[in-house]
């Protein structure tokens, strides 16, 4: 008997071995196993026994790291599609498939796994104990059924009872009950002895949130997975996992691997979130290996939005999926109204105060009548950047070229208030005094970010009380919860944000929310920049729709006229989807084509402009031999990146449109590519943004 090993190393081979000499101990797929490699040892896994191998002189394995698989088998060939789909080797897939923490890279690097404790532990991190518990204020734990929800339970229960590997788009907009309808299948599954994962946002996996699947399904036999765990939780939740203690997982994108023996049912909620995609190596999406995953165990995903993507839209129209839709809220309440206003009548754009006279009377209006408000801007930071009057002179990163946000720092004394910023690397420096480039002492702060709506808002208003949610203010989960219990409590009026204020916040005293600048997702150079602003408007316009007392919103922009504000403006997806799909058809994008992000990278400009060259040229070569229809497939550039530095390094790209055949074709010629020593390159298989 062979064993075959994969490394999880950027090289698409794997490697044969004896059994280990004389341990006794017996090999099975999914095992981490130390082996000979070069002239050291390294650990990889093991993905098929053999009777046979062409390989002469053999050598045995040195040492067997787990008794009982991490990895089932259903997970070995789950982590083969990943590597043919992304692009990457099956080891470095098998490895993703994994824990961080369980991942191996060298022997001695790794944290043995204990054995569960079955009884006594609630798997709940401990972090979420306590306070958490009583701050869920939903009482009623199992509502009847309206006969909309009724009717979509049963077909999606009856799929799941014949085992049926079906997708469900479930559409339905915030509060119209869809949370309920996966509680009834999970029910379901867990009743027929199976197991279900429930997938949500990072963003979205609140205290009040994970307590509510904990009072529906009992503290024992859920599953929390997300980020913040420590690495002892990670082994002790898969070990769980793997021998049935947990039967529920409810977590962020990596949960889609939990090794459940008999997977029922994966639930993505929130579909469309860009998160779900990794953006490290490799760089897969967690709705597609959901969807891969349960096809091949006969279980049933559900796909859930208010705002779907555009793609899953376009499947479930086409029948790949099959469309279910929940119109209308569970209370009846009405969608707020939304209002946008046109900033463009209000001067030039460097004038322009940060509240236009509507929000601003808004505001009062609220403030004086105990209403609160959530004000949201896609920046953080005070101003995005600092321009020069005299020249026209910005600060920039000299690392990435990028220009750098100018932050309040709340520490420093006074007078000496800030600090520059960049955003993509650690750099930070002082304002300085004149420009650098014409000695004007006029540089000017421009543009909006939370901490510039913060100070404004105090100004105007200086007995509101006020808090702020973004990256900088809320590091740890504890401060998150402070403002939470903050809003809820109705100690504070204002909340001031960035996406992190957009979901998984429900607070019914809510009555005013104010989008600050609706363009800044509008304008960037990438497909899905009008998808994304109808997507988050939506999502920031639905906090304001959770009270009896009825809602407003106000979207400021200088595009009133735009198909995606329009649109979220009248809550109306169907619209702006029409418009978008074929807007993507003209300019084949996805649906109609996918696409393939070559980025190479490197600190010399010449060997990545070369190498870029280089890789164009093989595509395009590559692609003609194999006869596929020209009108199948573009290459596209090379160009430098949108980013075209970062870090001190140059970025370049080629982008592939390509319909599937030419991808596989495009895939297999690059695994062939050995980028010489100077660059690096990253391919990115279906890229969530093209930046
Ligand atoms: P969604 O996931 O679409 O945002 P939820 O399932 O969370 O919606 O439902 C919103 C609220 O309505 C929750 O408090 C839920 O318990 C309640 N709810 C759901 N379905 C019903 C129902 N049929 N009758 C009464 N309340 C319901
Ligand atoms: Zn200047
Ligand atoms: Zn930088």
């Amino acid at each position: 008997m062979f064993v075959e090993v994969a490394f999880p190393i950027p090289l698409h081979q794997t490697f044969h071995y004896l059994a280990p000499n004389g341990t006794g101990a017996a090999v099975a797929v999914g095992q981490r196993v130390v082996a000979p490699f070069g002239r050291s040892k390294s650990v990889g896994y093991v993905v098929r026994l053999t009777e046979r191998s062409p390989v002469k002189a053999m050598k045995p394995l040195v040492k067997i790291l787990d008794p009982v698989p991490l990895i089932g088998l259903d997970g070995v060939e789950l982590a083969r599609w990943l590597a043919d789909r992304y692009g990457c080797t099956w080891g470095e897939a098998l490895a993703c498939v994994l824990p961080r923490n369980l991942r191996p890279t060298r022997e001695g690097g790794l944290t043995p796994l204990r054995r569960p404790r079955v009884c006594g532990d609630p798997g709940l991190d401990s972090r979420f104990r306590g306070n958490d518990v009583a701050m869920y204020s939903g009482s009623d734990p199992k509502p009847t059924l309206s006969t909309q929800q009724e009717a979509i339970c049963r077909e999606i229960i009856e799929a799941a009872s014949r085992r049926e590997a079906a997708v469900f788009l479930l559409h339905g907009v915030t509060d119209s009950g869809k949370t309920e309808i996966y509680f009834r299948l999970f029910t379901q599954v867990l009743s027929q002895g199976r197991q279900a994962i429930f997938l949500v946002p990072e963003i979205a996996l609140t205290p009040q949130f994970i307590e509510r699947t904990h009072l529906r399904f009992g503290t024992e036999v859920v599953g929390v997975w997300h980020s913040h765990l420590s690495a002892g939780d990670r082994s002790r939740t898969w070990a769980r996992v793997a021998h049935g203690a947990i039967q529920l997982m409810v977590g962020a994108r990596s949960a889609v691997f939990a090794p459940f023996p008999a997977l029922g049912a994966i639930v993505v909620d929130e579909e469309h979130e860009p998160t779900y995609k990794q953006e490290e190596k490799p760089r897969y999406h967690a709705r597609e290996a959901a969807i891969e995953r349960t096809r091949r165990a006969g279980a049933v995903t559900i796909l859930g939005s208010a705002t779907p993507s555009v793609e899953s839209y376009w499947k479930a129209q086409t029948g790949a999926y099959r469309l279910l839709e929940l119109p209308s809220r569970v209370d009846e309440l009405a969608f707020p109204a939304v209002h946008i206003v046109d900033r463009r009548a209000e001067g030039p754009v460097s004038r322009q105060p940060v509240f236009s006279p509507p929000l601003r009377q808004a505001l009062e209006d609220r403030l004086a009548h105990g209403g609160q408000v959530i004000l949201f801007i896609n920046r953080r930071g005070f101003a995005p950047f600092v321009v020069c009057r005299g020249c026209g002179w910005s600060a920039r990163c000299p690392s990435c070229g990028v220009t750098l946000v100018w932050h309040l720092d709340t520490k420093a004394p006074a007078g000496e208030e800030g600090v520059l910023r960049c955003h993509w690397c650690p750099h930070r420096q002082e304002l300085p005094e004149a420009c650098p480039q014409c000695r004007n002492p006029k540089l000017r702060l421009r543009g909006i970010g939370t901490q510039r709506v913060e100070r404004e808002l105090r100004a105007q208003f200086p007995t509101a009380t006020v808090a702020r949610l973004d990256r900088d203010a809320a590091k740890s989960r504890k401060v998150y919860r402070q403002v939470y219990e903050d809003v809820k409590s109705g100690r504070c009026q204002v909340l001031i944000g960035t996406q992190m204020v957009s979901k998984g916040l429900d607070f019914p005293r809510v009555t005013l929310v104010g989008v600050i600048d609706a363009d800044t997702a509008l304008y960037l150079p990438d497909f899905r920049a009008a998808e994304r602003t109808f997507q988050l408007v939506t999502q920031v316009a639905g906090r304001a729709g959770r009270s009896p007392r009825g809602g407003e919103v106000i979207v400021q922009t200088a595009a009133p006229d735009h198909y995606a504000l329009v649109a979220a403006a009248r809550h109306d997806y169907r619209t702006f989807y029409d418009q978008e799909i074929e807007l993507r058809r003209t300019l084949g994008y996805p649906p109609f084509r996918r696409l393939v992000n070559v980025l190479v990278r490197g600190a010399r400009e010449s060997p990545v402009t070369e190498e870029t060259e280089r890789l164009a040229q093989g595509l395009k070569g590559a692609l003609e031999q194999s006869g596929r229809d020209p009108a199948g497939w573009a290459v596209l550039g090379p160009v430098p990146a949108a980013h075209a530095r970062i870090r001190k390094e140059h970025r370049w790209q080629v982008v592939l449109k390509a319909d599937d055949n030419a991808v596989t074709h495009a895939l297999a010629y690059l695994r062939t590519v050995r980028p010489s020593s100077d660059v690096k390159i990253a391919i990115d298989v279906d890229p969530q943004d093209l930046l």
